[in-house]
């Protein structure tokens, strides 16, 4: 374990079954579809998670990237989330799976949905890693036929590790825990 962490909520193991409990979801749930899903992954935190669950997912998919600012380098929720970079692909007329690493107020979620649907999309299903529904403060509406898939249901910390980072930090680590509290006074960026 790292030594910067107090404590390992998820490990390896239980992420990577998990993993791939929903790929074999998303699987079945897609497996009729044509054209082909378009998993979309909001950047950076989603990329680990995306990766894993991609290669599990055994039917023809296209990949993009969205990149939402919404939470700075500190801790705190931002209601007002910004795309600042958007989708290569066309998803008019496509079924698009948005990929998550969590979600914690649902402002990033509703604001990358809305996103979606303005450019034609015919369903929107959100994969997130993690969920934090005690957090909410905004529901967000999947669109279509859209499904909604989580990892686990997070308890309320501030969690780092498989993609999620405290001041870009610790994204890496295979495992997602908690930071000591020491370590989330200080930030390597300015
Ligand atoms: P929301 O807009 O739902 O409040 O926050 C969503 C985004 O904030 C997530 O995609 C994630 O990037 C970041 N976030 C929310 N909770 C956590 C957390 O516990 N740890 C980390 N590292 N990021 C979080
Ligand atoms: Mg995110
Ligand atoms: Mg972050």
């Amino acid at each position: 374990m790292h030594s910067h962490m107090e404590r390992i909520l998820w490990n390896q193991d239980q992420i990577s079954l998990r993993v791939s409990e929903l790929a074999a979801q998303i699987r079945a749930d897609f497996n009729a579809s044509s054209p082909p899903p378009v998993v979309v992954g909001v950047a950076t935190g989603a990329f680990l998670f995306l990766a894993d669950l991609v290669r599990r997912i055994d039917l023809p998919i296209t990949v993009d990237f969205v990149r939402v600012e919404s939470y700075g380098s500190g801790t705190e929720s931002n209601a007002r989330p910004t795309i600042s970079f958007d989708l290569k692909l066309d998803i008019n007329a496509r079924h698009v799976i948005l990929v998550e690493d969590i979600v914690d107020t649902g402002h990033t979620l509703s604001r990358v949905i809305a996103h979606l649907k303005s450019k034609g999309a015919s369903s929107v299903s959100v994969c997130t890693f993690l969920d934090k529904p005690s957090r909410r403060k905004v529901r967000f509406q999947l669109v279509g036929e859209g499904k909604f898939y989580r990892g686990f249901e997070c308890p309320d910390y501030f969690v780092v590790g498989y993609g999620m980072d405290f001041a870009e930090l610790y994204r890496n680590l295979p495992y997602i825990g908690v930071l000591k509290p020491e370590h989330y006074k200080r930030s390597y960026i300015s």
